[in-house]
């Protein structure tokens, strides 16, 4: 069955649906030819799937009958933000925002540090489309956020030191690791010991992962990481591209919990 996540335009509750966006409406009737009968998951960004029947057709909406709903459990059990320098290189960004997405990353930030030479993003709906698809393929209950460009330094302040703190994410338990090449603690070894309690439980709260650009983070950006109370984490002899860095950091992390 296609997934689809929806807009507000497009209103799902226990009952029906009704899909008024012109962007699901072409892809309905024109692209996919869906009639009546078809049935869909269609997916409103709550973390639950309703399985919907199409049923009444007309120019300007769809209405169909919700057949089933349930939670879906594709989630990581920890809130994962990869906080990503911006890179030079767009294509490469946009790689790491689709695999991070498949891997279970519930926000991006991107971050402008002393040897960033982008200082924004550009191409927000772009990237966007590529979140919400990457989401709908993987099997992902909810699309990841991208929230907005902020400095290194700001990532370290806490909820109520922010000027957006609603945007950074719930207030709680908060994890902030920095992968830097060359230090001593293994990021797994980290995983193991933070992620995972004594007692078996799971660490739910927010791990937040800082990924420097192509030329590294400076020895300033390291000692203010260390100051805040950050953990400065090395993945291994070899140096990974930067895009890469993500997306083994989510690889461990969902091993460390049992997940994969
Ligand atoms: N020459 C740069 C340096 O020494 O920092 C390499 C930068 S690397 C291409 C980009 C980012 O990936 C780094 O800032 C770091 O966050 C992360 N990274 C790459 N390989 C790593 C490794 N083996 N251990 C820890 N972090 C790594």
């Amino acid at each position: 069955m296609h997934r689809f996540f929806v807009s507000q335009l497009d209103p799902v509750d226990d009952a029906q649906a009704l899909i008024c966006s012109d962007e699901l409406l072409h892809q309905f009737t024109k692209v996919l030819r869906f009639g009546r009968g078809e049935k869909v998951i269609l997916l409103n960004n709550s973390g639950y799937e309703f399985v919907v029947e199409l049923q009444d057709f007309s120019a300007k909406r769809i209405l169909g009958k919700v057949l089933s709903k349930k939670f879906c459990e594709t989630e990581l059990a920890v809130r994962l933000v990869v906080a990503q320098a911006i890179l030079k290189n767009m294509e490469r960004l946009e790689w790491m925002l689709q695999k991070g997405t498949e891997l279970g990353v519930s926000a991006f930030i991107p971050l402008i540090t002393d040897r960033t030479e982008r200082k924004a993003l550009g191409k927000i709906e772009r990237l966007g489309r590529i979140l919400k698809e990457a989401a709908e393929q993987s099997g992902r209950g909810k699309v990841p956020e991208l929230l907005e460009e902020r400095k290194f330094e700001k990532i370290f302040l806490s909820d109520a030191e922010q000027e957006h703190a609603l945007d950074y994410g719930e207030e709680g338990e908060r994890l902030i690791v920095v992968p830097h090449p060359g230090v001593e603690q293994k990021f797994s070894d980290f995983c193991k010991g933070k992620l995972v309690k004594k007692d078996g439980g799971k660490f739910s709260g927010e791990l937040v992962i800082c990924v420097g650009p192509e030329g590294g983070f400076t020895d300033r950006e390291i000692e203010i990481a260390k100051s805040r109370g950050a953990h400065i984490v090395s993945l291994g002899s070899r140096i990974l591209r930067a895009e890469t860095v993500a997306m083994a950091m989510a690889t461990i992390v969902a091993e460390a919990m049992g997940e994969i």
